[in-house]
């Protein structure tokens, strides 16, 4: 049965919509240690229960002109970005994977880069109950798709260890830490799921967004380093272009100098 490409297309940004949707449920309460799935969805200043008109992805943010009907707060820009976003993401590894259980894996892998680049952006903080579990589940995933387990087990110890052994050397030699472990933890599932050689793609990736990121601030003298963004949220856009672009970024790589 051919079904057409635009109809498969306009299914999966609606599924992504939605499923923002309950990203920013994760990305409003895990740091807050409240349930993801009870109760359902309130005003985040008057508590009042969403009705479901009200709990619309993007189109109830623009009908309400970004503020709650009852108590005129405003709603945070994030939520209709965050949907946007994660329906980007769906589409984005459509175009890479095709409709595969491989795009399954990815579009979770995907979900789970976008809670913690919220999370580590608002509270600087990349919580244990999505990377622990995420790099279990990315080495399970990789027992039957790609990178496979030797290469996902050789991620996670390349990927946790690498940083690690930054934040060792640099308390050693300069008495701070710099990073947390957080971050170790983070790329270590980010190694789960992509594997050795797309987790050191990633760290290039973030360590040269890094560094533009640290000489515009310094440009601008827009304060110190304090005001850069943390590393995690780097890390999860690193990830994200590793993880749909990263085999087609080293090809390109390497042809420059063959
Ligand atoms: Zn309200």
């Amino acid at each position: 049965m051919d079904v057409p490409v635009g109809f498969v297309f306009a299914v999966l940004i609606a599924t992504g919509l939605i499923v923002g949707s309950f990203l920013n449920v994760c990305i409003y309460r895990i740091p807050r240690k409240r349930s993801i799935v009870w109760p359902a969805s309130r005003c985040a200043s008057c508590e009042r229960p969403l009705a479901w008109f009200e709990n619309l992805p993007v189109l109830s943010y623009a009908a309400l002109r970004g503020r709650c009907r009852t108590c005129g707060t405003r709603i945070s820009i994030r939520y209709p970005i965050v949907e946007l976003v994660t329906a980007a993401a769906f589409a984005l590894d459509f175009l890479a994977f095709g409709l595969t259980p491989l795009f399954a894996v990815r579009v979770l892998f995907a979900c789970a880069m976008i809670v913690l680049f919220a999370i580590d952006l608002e509270h600087q903080l990349l919580p244990n109950v999505i990377t622990v579990p995420g790099s279990l589940i990315g080495f399970l995933a990789s027992l039957f798709l790609p990178p496979g387990p030797a290469m996902s087990l050789a991620g996670i110890a390349a990927g946790g260890g690498l940083l690690w052994l930054i934040i060792e050397v640099w308390l050693r030699l300069r008495g701070v830490e710099a990073m947390g472990f957080g971050d170790v933890k983070m790329l270590a599932m980010i190694g789960a799921f992509l594997g050795l050689k797309l987790a050191i793609l990633t760290f290039i990736l973030s360590s040269l967004m890094g560094g533009v990121i640290g000489l515009f601030v310094i440009a601008t003298r827009r304060g110190g380093m304090a005001t850069a963004l943390p590393y995690g949220t780097m890390l999860a856009v690193a990830a994200f272009i590793a993880s749909v672009a990263g085999e087609r970024l080293i090809d390109w790589y390497v042809h420059l100098y063959l």
